[in-house]
Order: C-alpha cells, then structure tokens, then sequence
C-alpha cells in the first residue's frame, strides 16, 4: 500500500535523538529545545517561537493565554481539522463557523463581519491545506472590531503571504509537527509571537504557572504543555534540511499536476495571486459528471490498487460536538459543503517517488476511462 504519509527521518534525526539520550537531557529543558526555539523563530521572522506537545495544545495556550472564558465566541472556518474548534470549546468558548472562500478555501474574509457579536473575541485563520488565508482583509475587519486573530499554521509551514512567512501575520500562530504534517517530530507543535508580554504569559502557562523569577513559587494554575528535548532534537535536525524538503514537495506537487491535468473532471487547488502555499498533501476535487464517479467511489477504487487516500475534513458544524453551533441551528456553509463531498488528499511524502506518482496518476485514469466507457 502506498500511503498517504511517512516520516522522513533520513538527515541527522538519528544522530541527535542519541545525543539527547546520552546527554540524560530527555525531558522538557536541554539545548534541543532552545536550538530549535531560536531557529524556528528566526525562520519565520519572529521574536520567539515556544515548544509545545502538540498543536493542538498550541492553540489551547494560546486561547488560555488571551484569557478566553465561558461564554466568549471565535469565528473560525467550518472546513478545518478538529483541533481547532476543541481548542475553542476546552476554554469554554464557542466556536463560529463560517464559510470558506471557494477562490483559496480558507476562511472567507467577507463573511466575518456578519458573524460576530457582542460576545466576539477574536478570530482563527486556518491556512488550510498548506494556502495562507487573505491576512490582510482578515487583520483589518479584526482591527476595526477590536477583535484578536490567530493564524493555525498547522498545514501551512514557511508558507508566504505576500512575501511574508506565515507565523508573523498576526498576534500569535500555532504549528503542529504531528508525523504527517511538512516538518515532524511525531508529536509537538509550536507557537510563534512577537509580543514580549503574551510570550512571559505563555511560558509560564505551559510551565504549571511557574514564576520566571522564583522557582517553585506559582502565581497562576498552569499546565504541563511542554515538549521534549528528544522530539525537540528531531525537529533540529528536520528544520536544517528546511530548503530540500521545500523542493522535494514543490517536485512532487509538479509531478502530480503534470500527470493529472489533463484527465476531466479533476480540479486542482487553486492558489491566490498573493499567496505561495506550502505544500503539505497533495488537493484534487472530482466533478462527479465528467471524471465518471464519485470522490468516495474514486477513494475506494484506488485501494484496490494499494493507494491510501484521504477525504477532505468533514464540516465540523455536522460533526455531533459541534451540534448546537451547527446542524440544530442549521447552519448552511455552501463552499465547505461541496469541498468536503469532492475533496481528497493524494499520498504526499518527501520519499515519494516520480515512478509512484506515475502509477497513482495511471490508476486514477484508468478507474476514469473505466467509468466513462461503462
Ligand atoms: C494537525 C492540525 C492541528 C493539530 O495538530 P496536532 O499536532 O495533531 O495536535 C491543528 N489544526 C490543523 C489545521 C491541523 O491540520
């Protein structure tokens, strides 16, 4: 079976993962952890960048560290993973869905303002499948509202705006490095930020609440957020191959559309003139008339010839958590809604080769022409 992703631990993964061990530095403090926080922050042009366990836990710090309460509403888009909307519902707020812009299917800047009331507090602007969101009209509808944004960046890493790197778009943005995300150490993420303040605030939130200055003495009740200068020493050694895993995944996205483009009824991801996506998984949508069948039958087609598959996130406003700010108040999101029934992700991984992608793309004509002359 050729998967949807794998881990690429080839450079010097290995090497500083056993350093680490040597070094008995396992836990949450070592040199891993502050080499990477200083490179990734440099990388996208911030201040700081803080470790965390995951991304998902990055989003939570950061809604905890803005002092989110029971009762507080963030828009965020419907078509996402669901870690950003539990991130939202862990500090007792609730999430606001809206519609995705069909042009990029991020967040669509234009339909902000008829969500938020008075008990709005800020926005999260996915930069979904690796394509940033349209930053600019997103910060100032925020602005004129008083209103805070957090970009997830968990798809999106190094991905450029305008000529600018996501993760410095905006107050504060969170990354995963989950093992099918663009950069990995299994499990972790990161949170990057220019405020001195925020940065003191979420530090000590992700440190059981510890005072910077007095150790032992807790102000605030915190949390154990952190990650480990093992997973810490993977992502040191991903992060220093940051330019061959770009143009790894820039070939492999090339190769895909040049085997693809010309088979009807396929779409491909399309990508705003200000925008240059990273490229995490692989996006094509089936126009069910003219590609002959549809996206669920094409997944289970592929299987058959041993090619994992992903669907695109089911709308999270028709997932059962989400019921009261969803489907019970029959919420309607047209673009997320034909997205999520035609979207799939391709395998995407830096070891995929060309022969491989030749073969994916030869299955998914063959099951095309099959269909058609059916
Ligand atoms: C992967 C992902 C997350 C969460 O990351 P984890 O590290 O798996 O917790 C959050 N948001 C989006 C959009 C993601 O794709």
């Amino acid at each position: 079976m050729i998967p949807v992703a794998i881990p690429d631990l080839s450079g010097n993964e290995t090497k500083y993962v056993l350093e680490a061990m040597k070094s008995t530095w396992i836990s949450s403090t070592g040199p891993f952890i502050d080499k990477f926080e200083s490179d990734f922050a440099r990388l996208c042009n911030t201040n700081a960048a803080i470790t965390v366990s995951n991304g998902t836990v990055a989003l939570h710090l950061a809604l905890l560290a803005l002092g989110l309460e029971a009762g507080d509403e963030v828009i965020i888009p419907s078509l996402t993973y669901i870690a950003t909307a539990n991130a939202v519902k862990y500090v007792g707020a609730t999430p606001v869905f809206i519609d995705v812009d069909k042009d990029n299917w991020c967040l669509d800047p234009n339909l902000i303002e008829d969500s938020i009331s008075s008990k709005t507090k800020g926005i999260i602007a996915v930069h979904l499948y690796g394509h940033p969101c349209d930053m600019d009209k997103i910060n100032k509808i925020a602005a004129i509202h008083g209103l805070w944004v957090i970009e997830d960046a968990a798809e999106a890493h190094f991905a450029k705006y305008k000529g600018k790197c996501v993760g410095n778009l905006s107050k504060m943005a969170t990354f995963s490095f989950y093992g099918n995300k663009i950069f990995t150490c299994g499990e972790g993420g990161a949170i990057t930020l220019n405020d001195k303040q925020l940065e003191i605030r979420l530090r000590m939130l992700k440190g059981q609440g510890m005072d910077p200055e007095r150790r032992y003495y807790f102000p605030i009740t915190g949390y154990n957020f952190r990650l480990t200068n093992l997973a810490s020493a993977i992502l040191c050694a991903q992060i220093e191959r940051k330019e061959e895993i770009i143009l790894k995944r820039n070939l492999i996205f090339n190769q895909y559309y040049d085997n693809l483009k010309d088979i009807p009824g396929i779409i491909f991801q399309p990508v705003s003139d200000w925008a240059v996506p990273a490229k995490w998984l692989y996006c094509i949508l089936i126009n069910e008339k003219e590609f002959g069948c549809s996206r669920d039958t094409l997944i289970l087609s592929l299987k058959e010839f041993n090619v994992d598959t992903r669907p695109f996130f089911i709308p999270l406003h028709k997932l059962p958590p989400f019921k009261k700010e969803g489907v019970e108040k029959n919420v309607e999101l047209p673009v997320t809604e034909e997205l999520s029934e035609c979207g799939l992700n391709l395998p995407t991984y830096n070891k995929l080769f060309n022969k491989e992608i030749v073969y994916i793309c030869k299955v998914i004509r063959s099951i095309h022409n099959n269909y058609l002359n059916a």
